[in-house]
C-alpha cells in the first residue's frame, strides 16, 4: 500500500515556496562558460588566520559543546566589536546568542516573538527567507513595497499605512539585499518614531553592515529609544567572507534573548566549537580582513554602476552589500524572461527580481562579488544581449 504523505505533511510547511533563486543555479550548473552573477556571497576565501586557528582549535582537541549561547570569550568579542564599531552595549553573559548564521538568528526572533496571526511588516524587495520564516513561526508577513523611484527605501508614512492592531514588528535590513539600499540615521530616525509610537519590535538584519561605502554604518539599536525594542541580527558571513562557517548571532534586551536561548538550546544546541575559536579570530584582526574586501567590493560596484548604465539597464547606485539591482522594464521583458535568455543566449547568471517580492518584478539582481575581470565580460555580454533585443 503506497503512503499518502501528503495528509501527513503540516499545512504551514507545505505552503512554504522553495526559494526562486535554485531554478537558476541548477540550469546555470549544468552549462559551461557561465559568468555567475547570481550568488549572494563574497569570491574571497576566508583569511588564513581564521584559518588557521580554528586548525589549531580542532588540534588541540576542542571537540566539545560549548555553552548553550557561545564561548563566552566569543561573545565578550562580540559585545566589544558591537560597542566600538556600533556604539551598542551588550552584556556578554546575557543579552548575546552565537547562532548557526544569520539565518539561524532570525528564525529565532520570530519563533520568540510570535503568535499565531500576528503580522510583521517586510519590506520589499526582501531577501527570501523572511516571509518563510515568518510563516513558519506562524505569523503573516505583510509586504511593503518600494521601487527605484525612491531608491527602494521605505518611508515612515508607508509604515504607518500598514500598522494593524496585529502588526507586532517590522523587519527591516539595511544594507539590503537585493538592492544594496543603506538607510542612513536620518531616514532610520523617521522610521524609528512610528515605531516607537506603535509600540513595535524591530527585527534589525545587520548581516551586511561592514560592507557599506558612502557612509558611516547606523545600527537603528543605537538611537534613541530603540535599544529596547531592536533585536540585532548579525554574522560572520559577508563582512568576513565566511559563508560556509554558518556562524552568526543576536543581541536583544535581557528578556528578548532569555527566550530566544530555550528555543536555541532545545533545537541548536551551541554553535560548532572550534569553528567559534575562528570567529574570535575574525573579531580580533577585524580591521584588516574588511577593509580590504571592502574597498575592493566599492571598486566593482562602482564600476558595474556605470557599466550597466551604460549599456541603457537604469540603475542606482547602492549604497552598500554586494548587489544592483538594475531596471530590466526597457526590454519589455518579465524577470523571469530576461534572466533565463540572458543565461541560454549569453551564459551570464542574474537572479529575476520578482523572487524577492511583487515589487522586484522589472528589476534583476547583479552580484558583483566576483572578479573584476569577470565582471568586464558579463557587462560584454549583458551589452550583445540587449542589443540582440533591438
Ligand atoms: N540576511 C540576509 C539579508 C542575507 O542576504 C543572508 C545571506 N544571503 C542572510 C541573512 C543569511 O546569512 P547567514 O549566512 O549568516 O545565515
Amino acid at each position: 500500500m503506497s503512503v499518502n504523505y501528503d495528509t501527513y505533511l503540516s499545512e504551514t510547511a507545505k505552503q512554504i515556496q522553495p526559494s526562486g533563486i535554485r531554478k537558476f543555479f541548477d540550469l546555470a550548473s549544468s552549462m559551461k562558460g557561465v559568468i555567475s552573477l547570481g550568488v549572494g556571497e563574497p569570491d574571497f576565501i576566508t583569511p588564513w588566520s581564521v584559518r588557521e586557528t580554528t586548525i589549531a582549535s580542532l588540534e588541540g582537541g576542542y571537540t566539545s559543546y560549548t555553552a548553550n549561547a557561545g564561548l563566552l570569550e566569543l561573545r565578550t568579542e562580540i559585545a566589544a566589536y558591537l560597542k566600538n564599531n556600533f556604539r551598542i552595549s551588550y552584556d556578554p553573559n546575557d543579552q548575546i546568542i552565537v547562532t548557526v548564521g544569520a539565518s539561524q538568528a532570525l528564525d529565532l526572533a520570530f519563533r520568540a516573538l510570535l503568535n499565531q496571526g500576528d503580522e510583521v511588516l517586510i519590506v520589499e524587495p526582501a531577501f527570501v527567507s523572511y516571509s518563510s520564516l515568518v510563516s513558519l513561526a506562524g505569523g503573516n508577513p505583510i509586504p511593503l513595497s518600494t521601487n527605484a523611484e525612491n531608491g527602494f527605501k521605505v518611508t515612515a508614512e508607508q509604515i504607518e499605512a500598514a500598522i494593524t492592531d496585529k502588526t507586532k514588528a517590522i523587519l527591516l535590513c539595511s544594507p539590503n539585499n537585493p538592492t544594496g539600499t543603506y538607510l542612513n540615521r536620518d531616514e532610520l530616525s523617521e522610521i524609528s518614531k512610528v515605531v516607537k509610537k506603535h509600540d513595535l519590535i524591530v527585527v534589525s538584519d545587520e548581516i551586511y553592515a561592514e560592507l557599506t561605502y558612502d557612509e558611516e554604518y547606523t545600527s537603528i539599536t543605537s538611537l534613541e529609544g530603540m535599544y529596547d525594542r531592536t533585536i540585532l541580527i548579525n554574522g560572520f558571513s559577508k563582512g568576513f567572507a565566511m559563508t560556509g562557517w554558518r556562524l552568526g548571532f543576536v543581541a536583544a534586551p535581557k528578556e528578548l534573548t532569555h527566550v530566544m536561548l530555550k528555543i536555541h538550546q532545545f533545537t541548536t544546541m551551541c554553535a560548532p566549537h572550534m569553528l567559534q575559536h575562528g570567529a574570535i579570530d575574525a573579531l580580533q584582526n577585524r580591521e584588516t580582513i574588511v577593509e580590504h574586501m571592502k574597498n575592493s567590493y566599492r571598486r566593482r560596484r562602482n564600476y558595474i554602476v556605470q557599466s550597466l548604465n551604460n549599456i541603457g539597464l537604469e540603475c542606482h547606485t547602492p549604497g552598500g552589500a554586494f548587489y544592483v539591482f538594475p531596471s530590466i522594464k526597457r526590454t519589455g521583458l518579465t524577470s523571469e524572461q530576461f534572466a533565463e535568455q540572458l543565461l541560454l543566449q549569453e551564459k551570464v547568471a542574474v537572479v529575476p527580481g520578482n523572487v524577492f517580492g511583487e515589487s522586484g518584478e522589472g528589476y534583476v539582481r547583479c552580484s558583483y562579488a566576483t572578479s573584476l575581470e569577470q565582471l568586464q565580460e558579463a557587462m560584454k555580454r549583458i551589452r550583445r544581449f540587449i542589443e540582440s533585443l533591438g
